[in-house]
């Protein structure tokens, strides 16, 4: 087998699968190891409608901490996180960090390119400092993997504002045979479990979902975008959140080389948030984060974008915009 090949074999980090991933990994050692700890990657600010459509002010903070241990074939978050796990201490200071920039967000999300829940990531001894600095936030977004869902998440909602707490899961796709072949080390129903956990202790549900993963054709990354969020709506998801698959140097600049993966469009990408939004079964969100690198040269790309943050706000499926409406339309 060529180092070019897909492996498939068995999935998990210390798979043959995992083995590859990692093989076409450039080496960022020297870079991680600079990171500093005490402050987080960056923070941003972001307004999003809840439950009841109110929009709500968000503090998004990308905290700085030791890699995630499973080896997702479309993930490149390792690039920045540390090689070893960081001291006790370091994730408040972060979040200190942060909110010291903005007064009295609705709530904050905490993304920290893994689980919150993994005691390697977030040592669990921080969790009473971390709750007591997000005391007053209504709403706490964290993500985890879900095999990780369990009694450490519900004691960390117990110390939270009561019902604050929602936990962000990649489903990433349901379908089960792309699904093991990202490398995820979880099938459909242990999300599926994870997310009834999370339900019936009260506490929210978001789900990631890629828009055209790898070793799907663009028809059927349609398809499985609408199915999987559907799914995810099922099994108890209040937010799905769309996100268009970029690929990049590495695993996926290979796979797309064996034509087993390319970009979505733009088009698709509009056609799987209409999709999910036209279930009407939950809140539905499209990643804007790069957009423009699935149609930036369009003239009527500053138009699209408009419409996909219009409808993330507003929940419902708006008009494309026409030729003329697009052409109009102030660049940004
Ligand atoms: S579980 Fe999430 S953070 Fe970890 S490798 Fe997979 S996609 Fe990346």
């Amino acid at each position: 087998m060529s180092s070019t090949e897909d492996p498939g074999g068995e999935s998990g980090a210390g798979g043959s699968r995992g083995a590859w991933i990692l093989e076409r990994r450039p080496d960022l050692s020297a870079q991680r190891r600079a990171l500093p700890v005490d402050r987080p990657q960056g923070w941003i600010e972001e307004w999003e409608p809840d439950a009841t459509g109110s929009p709500q002010r968000f503090l998004t903070v990308f905290l700085t901490n030791r890699e995630c241990p499973w080896r997702c074939l479309m993930c490149d978050l390792w690039r920045h996180t540390t090689l070893d796990p960081v001291p006790s201490g370091a994730i408040p200071q972060q979040i200190r960090v942060a909110r010291a920039s903005v007064s009295g967000p609705y709530g904050l999300k905490l993304y920290n390119a893994g689980s919150f829940f993994d005691p390697g990531a977030i040592p669990v001894e921080d969790h009473p400092e971390i709750a007591r600095i997000l005391r007053d936030c209504r709403r706490v977004v964290v993500e985890c993997h879900p095999r990780l869902v369990g009694p450490r998440v519900t004691a960390f909602a117990r110390r939270l504002a009561p019902g604050a707490l929602e936990v962000a899961m990649g489903l990433e796709t349901a379908n089960p045979e792309v699904l093991a072949k990202l490398n995820k080390g979880m099938t459909v129903a242990d999300f599926v479990a994870a997310a009834g956990f999370l339900r019936d202790a009260g506490i929210g549900v978001r789900a990631f979902i890629l828009v055209k993963p790898p070793y799907l054709d663009a028809a059927a990354a349609l398809d499985w975008a609408v199915r999987s969020a559907q799914v995810a709506f099922e099994s108890g998801a209040d937010v799905v959140s769309l996100i268009p698959t970029r690929g990049g140097p590495g695993v996926l600049d290979d796979l797309a080389r064996l034509g087993d993966f390319s970009e979505p469009t733009l088009d698709l990408f509009e056609a799987a948030v209409e999709g999910a939004l036209s279930l009407r079964m939950g809140r539905v969100f499209a990643d804007l984060w790069d957009l423009q690198r699935f149609g930036g040269g369009r003239t009527d790309f500053p138009a699209r974008k408009s419409r996909l943050a219009a409808m993330n706000a507003g929940q419902r499926v708006l008009p494309r915009p026409t030729r003329e409406a697009a052409a109009g339309h102030p660049a940004f």
